[in-house]
């Protein structure tokens, strides 16, 4: 079964993590004190609540932005349940 939309990974059960990827994207030289490594699981039933179940995984990673640095380059990390990755 493809997993396509949030509503989908909901009822599996899978976790999303958010990492904010600011000051990485730029080049070697962009090593310094402001890259921010934010990172937060986010819930994903309330973003089910919010989004509505037909709401596709590929569009959320536009949608967000960190709360920290008011970036919006940030990496979305799904985890899906072990029990199904083991399947
Ligand atoms: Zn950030």
């Amino acid at each position: 079964m493809a997993v396509e939309t949030i509503g989908d990974a909901f009822s599996l059960g899978w976790r999303v993590t958010v990492r904010c990827s600011y000051g990485r994207a730029e080049g070697p030289r962009s090593q310094s004190s402001r890259e921010c490594n934010y990172r937060k699981e986010l819930d994903m039933e309330t973003l089910v609540w919010t989004r509505g179940r037909a709401f596709p995984l590929s569009r959320l990673e536009s949608r967000l932005r960190c709360p920290r640095c008011g970036s919006r380059l940030v990496v979305v990390l799904y985890q899906p349940p072990r029990h199904a990755a083991a399947r």
